[in-house]
């Protein structure tokens, strides 16, 4: 078997082992075809059996009810950042968001060029180390959407529960803990995530949308930035990314081995608890970045007393065949991230040699 690190990069992200073996043997010739999948006509009947599974698993697995499409796009979350707007912020109402940090904080941006924007509640001050109470969220009347970021990668906080908007939909940023734990997808007007976290390799994200969000498109939108474009199509107006689609479909099907949504949530917690009880165990030596009560079942965040020990932390992890530990440039310190296909085994050695560095250096 081939000698896998422990890899703990915050996306693209580990593959469950699995996924990539039988991938790997379906790679030059896909189902008696002659041909890989990646050789195909995406209006065949090969693709899309593929592309239509992959939708199928990804509805049972969040438990998408009637009324809403599933989407496969491109252009990664990011896209998105400007696609809402574009489509879902109509002249004489506000596009609402939750200022949570690092992607939040783009999203945010990306609204701006589109009309205008109110921040409904924001840690800012707070360095984002907290995820605000659903209480103080402040949405004006007339917003068109909430927008709120479930899972902010960089400075490892999580939405624990999800604000009731009424009847102002609300749009999650899910790129980061897609089907980390079940989720009641009926609270949502939009969800959307890039696959390259939770989901598969990049190149494809997936959107989420209740169709009446969609039945009235603003059209001097361009095509193909145009949800009901998608929608309409089946995502298959124009070409996908065919292999991405087909990986998400696996990752999805290793999902469901291993207990779906409920089953992924296990898994997150017994690897987060080890980990942040490994902080919480080291009389202050490593020091989570997130408040106890935000803190992120996918990206667990630290620092050391100094920079120098940061970087001593990263490079004697590398060398012990530990990858992706250093934090995002823009924040700094450590972050272990540990999506759903990362192994109990990868974290348990991650904590030993947590617990050594600190005797070591302590
Ligand atoms: C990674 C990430 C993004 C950006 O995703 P791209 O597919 O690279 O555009 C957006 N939001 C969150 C929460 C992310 O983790």
């Amino acid at each position: 078997m081939a000698n896998r690190a422990y890899n703990f990069n915050a996306g693209p992200a580990a593959l469950p082992l699995e996924v990539l073996q039988k991938a790997q043997q379906e790679f030059v010739e896909f189902d008696n075809s002659g041909m890989s999948l990646m050789e195909m006509s995406h209006r065949g009947a090969i693709y899309e059996k593929v592309h239509y599974e992959a939708e199928k698993l990804l509805k049972e697995l969040l438990g998408v009810p009637d009324g809403y499409k599933v989407l496969f796009v491109q252009g990664g979350a990011s896209t998105q950042f400007a696609m809402i707007p574009m489509n879902l912020l109509r002249p004489g109402t506000k596009a609402a968001y939750v200022a949570t940090g690092s992607w939040a904080t783009k999203a945010i941006q990306e609204a701006k060029l589109f009309g205008e924007t109110v921040v409904a509640a924001s840690s800012e001050a707070n360095a984002y180390k907290h995820i605000p109470a659903i209480g103080e969220l402040n949405v004006p009347a007339d917003a068109a959407y909430v927008h709120l970021t479930s899972n902010e990668t960089i400075e490892g906080t999580q939405w624990s529960e999800y604000p009731d908007t009424g009847s102002i939909p609300l749009i999650g940023d899910l790129s980061s803990d897609i089907l980390c734990r079940p989720i009641n997808v009926s609270q949502f007007g939009m969800i959307y995530a890039g696959a390259q976290k939770n989901l598969g390799p990049s190149g494809v994200t997936i959107v989420i949308i209740r169709e009446d969000l969609i039945a009235k498109p603003s059209l001097t939108v361009p095509t193909m930035l145009r949800y009901d474009t998608h929608a309409k199509a089946d995502s298959l107006y124009n070409t996908p990314p065919t292999f991405a689609i087909y990986m998400a479909g696996e990752v999805l099907k290793w999902v469901k081995a291993n207990g779906g949504a409920a089953g992924m949530e296990a898994r997150n917690r017994e690897k987060a608890d080890l980990l942040y009880g490994t902080i919480d165990d080291s009389q202050g030596y490593y020091r989570g970045f997130a408040e106890r009560g935000s803190r992120s079942l996918m990206n667990v965040t630290f620092r050391l007393a100094t920079e120098e020990l940061e970087k001593l932390f990263v490079k004697e992890s590398e060398a012990q065949g530990f990858v992706g530990l250093k934090g995002h440039r823009s924040v700094g310190g450590l972050r272990a991230s540990i999506y759903n296909a990362v192994p109990v085994e990868s974290v348990r050695a991650l904590e030993d040699f947590m617990r050594d560095f600190q005797q070591r250096n302590g």
